[in-house]
Formats: structure tokens, sequence, C-alpha cells
């Protein structure tokens, strides 16, 4: 059976209930944010990816894509910067449990949240909310596929870096000016040996990267640095497009699992 389009917002109300009845009832909600990128990248670069990301997971296997909010929430250190419309956290956890009640009435009963950028603070808490009222949610950065991302970039993925700049002179080069590109500082306020990079694998003693306030905000802030972390000069589209063909393989490598073990109509959480 062939769809018209793997976007939910792209067919009709009988399609969906249909594909989700027959095909494939897991739904992919691709979460972004709106934030500046340095000088180089654009404000949407976290929407892009997860939208560049999800479509192609969609391509590759029977689930539907739910559209994405440009908005996402955002760690402490994002706010009150140029370039950055954070929404709050209270906010974030409404419309992700909304959008994912939603979608459960047209009959979708798995649920995966892949999110591009950094905002485990709300997500985790909408996957527990959602859980407790009997819905089946994964939630995801995609730099969760990088653990050995050394195969791919030099550093773990930060921000506005070598990877996000790689993904979008992969995805949506048409936004990207590398000739305004610059390497960033580093922003820790304690050593980083206690905290785990976003995407390294964890070692004995570090905290996990939104278990502190570990950054100072000004390094996010245009007005005072190029709003970069990491260095997006390392970025190409070959690197972008290794990484993105790594993480839609895995994630529907995690699609025939959960098909498998729970098809089509099956709810593997109850409330
Ligand atoms: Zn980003």
């Amino acid at each position: 059976m062939e769809r018209k389009s793997v976007w939910f917002q792209e067919l009709s109300g009988p399609e969906v209930v249909d594909w989700a009845k027959t095909q494939c009832d897991l739904a992919i909600l691709p979460l972004g944010a709106i934030e500046q990128h340095g000088p180089h990248c654009p404000n949407g670069s976290d929407a892009f990816n997860a939208i560049g990301l999800a479509e192609r997971i969609g391509q590759n296997s029977k689930a539907i894509i739910l559209p994405c909010p440009m908005y996402g929430s955002h760690p402490y250190h994002h706010w009150g910067v140029h370039g950055t419309i954070p929404l709050t956290f209270e906010t974030h956890i409404g419309l992700v449990t909304d959008i994912i009640r939603g979608a459960a009435v047209s009959g979708f009963n798995k649920f995966i949240i892949l999110s591009a950028h950094g905002q485990v603070s709300s997500t985790i808490v909408a996957v527990h909310k959602l859980g407790i009222e009997g819905h089946f949610v994964l939630s995801m950065h995609w730099y969760d596929f990088l653990r050995d991302n050394k195969e791919i970039f030099s550093d773990y993925m930060w921000h506005a870096d070598e990877s996000e700049t790689s993904l979008a002179l992969y995805m949506y080069p048409q936004f990207v000016d590398m000739s305004k590109a610059a390497p960033g500082e580093a922003t820790g306020l304690i050593s980083s040996k206690w905290k785990i990079a976003p995407g390294a694998e964890a070692k004995p003693g570090q905290m996990y990267h939104f278990e502190g306030t570990f950054a100072l905000p000004e390094k996010f802030d245009m007005r005072k640095s190029n709003g970069c972390v990491g260095d997006p000069t390392k970025a190409t589209k070959e690197k972008g497009e290794k990484a993105v063909t790594k993480t839609v393989k895995m994630v529907c490598e995690l699609i025939d699992e959960i098909m498998t073990a729970y098809p089509v109509g099956v709810k593997p959480v109850t409330a």
C-alpha cells in the first residue's frame, strides 16, 4: 500500500486513520527549536535537522511523521539572547503532551519523539506524564546515535558546531554561509571531566549535561561571542550525510523491533 506523503498534515483524516489501522500505528514527532546557530547557520537549524531526519525515517519505514512544532524549550543559558525564542518548560511539556494525545485519537499507539535540540528537561517529563495516561512514548535526541561519533566527527556535539553544521550542509545548504563560520569558545564552568558531552559515552563520575547549570549564557549570546560552541569550520556535507544515514538506519531498526513485538493495533502500554 502506497501513501502520497509521510507527513500527517499532508494526508487526509481518513488516510491517516486507515494507515494507523492497517499499516503502521507508530508516529514520530520531530522536535526542534528557534535558536541562534552562529552567524553561519539559520535560527531554525534544530527544527530543520529534526524535520530532515524524520522525513528520511518516514521514507525508510512505515511510520507517520507528525508536523514539527518550530519552537522548543531551552536550558537556562539560552534565555535572553538574540536569535532565540524559548518556550517555558511548562508550555513545551503541554505542547508535546497535547500533540501525542491528539495523534493517539487517530489510532496511533506508539510514539517516538525525535529531538534535534537539547530539551530533555521537558521531553522527559512529557514522556512520563503520557506513560501514566497509557501512551507508549520513546524520546531521543539524534546525538544519542553518535556514541562513537569520532568515526564521523572530530568532536562531540555542541552547538552550531561541526556536527550541526554538517547536517545543515547536507540537508539545507541554501541557508548556510560557511564564509561566516568560525570556531566558538569552550564554555564550561567546571572541568569537562565531570560532564558527559552530548553524544559521548559516559565515564564514571560524569553528570549528564542537563544535570547542572554548566554553561555560561554569554557563550550563546551573539552580542558577546560568535554564539558557537565547537568548531563549525570542520563541518562538511559528507560528514552530515554519514551522520544522517546512521541515525535514520538506527531509528528504522528500532521501529522494526517495536512493530514486530507489538503489531498494528497493539498498545505496548496501558493506563
Ligand atoms: Zn542546535
